[in-house]
């Protein structure tokens, strides 16, 4: 697998869930390398913006901001050897996260039948931006599918973030809840028309302000706090910005 490089090791990590359906659950993060989107407001942009590559980031042009050398931040493990990582922490809710993991779900199938080799009972959970549809074995090993589809304010072309037979795919297995990226009233409207087109029921909605600090997330959290009371939408804040701001590893 190819994995977030973090210091000497892979990017692998106890923390408290931060977003979403079980936000404040403690689990094991594990970061893959890689994305099939570049986001314009991405906070792992180190498993995708590598050196050499075209796409471009609203970091860009901040002192001490440069593209990723791939050796800085890839490192490749066996599933056994990942595995092995996540059992040391002895919490079994493990969080499969990106870049977008599904890239490598065959490892990810692998992993997943390591660990639960104990006979324990895990919880597996994926975070995906919802462009892959993933085969029966991962969709009978995933506990709970955290889908983010991006809007246009991803600054992504809709041919290659919006694939509406995906979702639709992903919101019949039961599984999936849909956590859409919220800067204002632009992307509420896109959201509604989004959720038509995909038949995505509106009780697996979860709407989260865009942020990477505190001080951005409070200038939008209220309001769509309150838009999400009066549409019927859950409401998510990012408990892990809140706790330890825009770093790696918590
Ligand atoms: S899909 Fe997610 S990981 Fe990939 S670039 Fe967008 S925000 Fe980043």
């Amino acid at each position: 697998m190819k994995l977030a490089r973090l210091g000497d090791g892979a990017e692998i990590f106890h923390t408290l869930q931060g977003e979403g359906v079980s936000v404040g659950a403690p689990a094991v993060f594990v970061r893959l390398s890689h994305c099939n989107l570049h986001c314009i407001w991405c906070d792992t942009d180190h498993t995708w913006n590598f050196e050499g590559t075209p796409w471009k980031h609203e970091k860009d042009g901040v002192a001490g901001y440069a593209k990723h050398r791939k050796e800085d931040v890839i490192i490749a493990m066996s599933a056994a050897e990942v595995a092995g990582i996540v059992r040391g922490f002895g919490c079994r809710r493990v969080v499969l996260t990106g870049g977008e993991p599904l890239l490598q779900e065959a490892a990810l199938v692998e992993l997943m039948e390591e660990l639960r080799g104990d006979g324990a009972d895990w919880v597996f959970e994926i975070e995906t931006n919802g462009t892959i549809l993933p085969g029966a074995d991962f969709l009978g090993a995933i506990s709970q599918m955290n889908v983010s589809p991006k809007l246009a304010n991803s600054r992504m072309s809709e041919e290659l973030r919006l694939k509406p037979m995906v979702l639709s795919g992903l919101a019949v297995t039961g599984k999936a809840w849909f956590k859409f990226v919220v800067r204002d009233e632009r992307d509420i409207g896109e959201i509604r028309v989004l959720l038509e087109r995909a038949g995505i029921p509106e009780e697996r909605v979860i709407l989260m302000p865009e942020g990477r600090t505190v001080e951005v997330l409070d200038h939008t959290a209220q309001w769509l706090a309150e838009r999400c009371q009066d549409l019927g939408f859950r409401f998510s804040d990012r408990l892990h910005v809140r706790l330890w701001g825009d770093r790696r590893g918590v």
